[in-house]
């Protein structure tokens, strides 16, 4: 079964709304015509909406960046899976290793978070990443099963089709330092290997794994090309529609 590529653009703390719908119009001509590849973009939560109307009626997808598991109340700073539903997003991203480093997300909240996320109709992205430390210690693969245990704790088959697993090794995020293509799909085997002993060989070949980690228009072809990298999570190179959309067109390069 052939999977959709999915190329997301992780845009962190960066772009106010000006700049935010700025950047998505040029995007929106610039991966215009673009067939058989999903695009999401994931502003900061201020930017959602005005992105959101934006991009009504493209193929551009909304994701938040992440949530909080509860529906409402007492809990300042946060935000709930139904107000991002409600600005216009699809997906959102989970886990990923900067919210874990500096905001202290766990294997467990990452799990809870999952959980609203689906309960909300939102397909999660899931990210997942070892530390150069784990790396070096020969933990990578243990660091992977544990995460990913731990991520989709208690949830069936069903619930587990529409989730994205993003592999992102930490060393490799923002440094410059791309995994090699072999490396990845080493990883990327091994994840859905994983997925197909906790759940079923369909399921893992359904499901859809990106890589992340300094992706550019220079190294997405080698990544692509490998059989279990189904996409790429993108962090810097997705704040210039330029890059992002020659990563996006990965097929033309
Ligand atoms: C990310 O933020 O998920 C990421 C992979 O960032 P970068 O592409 O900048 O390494």
């Amino acid at each position: 079964m052939a999977r959709i590529p999915v190329m997301a653009g992780n845009w962190k703390m960066n772009k106010t709304v000006d700049e935010a719908v700025d950047l998505v119009k040029q995007l929106k001509s610039s991966v215009s015509g673009v067939k058989d590849v999903e695009v999401v973009v994931a502003p900061p939560f201020t930017a959602l909406y005005a992105v959101q109307r934006e991009i009504k009626g493209s193929s551009i997808h909304l994701a938040a960046q992440t949530l909080f598991w509860e529906k409402k109340g007492a809990f300042t700073g946060e935000i709930s899976p139904l107000m991002i539903r409600e600005a216009g997003c699809e997906y959102v991203i989970i886990g990923h290793s900067e919210r874990r480093q500096f905001f202290g997300e766990t294997d467990e909240s990452v799990n809870r978070r999952i959980k609203a996320a689906l309960g909300q109709g939102l397909k999660p992205i899931f990210c997942i990443g070892e530390t150069l430390k784990e790396r070096e210690e020969g933990k990578t693969f243990s660091v992977i099963e544990r995460q990913l245990e731990g991520g989709l704790k208690g949830f069936g088959e069903k619930e587990v089709l529409p989730i994205i697993i993003a592999y992102e090794p930490v060393w490799a995020i923002g440094t410059g330092k791309t995994a090699t293509p072999q490396q990845a799909q080493e990883v990327h085997r091994f994840i859905r290997e994983k997925v197909g002993r906790l759940y079923s060989k369909d399921l893992a070949e359904k499901i859809r794994i990106q890589y992340g980690g300094s992706v550019t228009p220079e190294n997405v072809k080698g990544l692509m090309e490998q059989d279990d990298i189904d996409g790429a999570l993108v962090g810097g190179a997705s704040l210039k529609s330029e890059t992002f959309s020659k990563i996006v067109r990965f097929r033309e390069i």
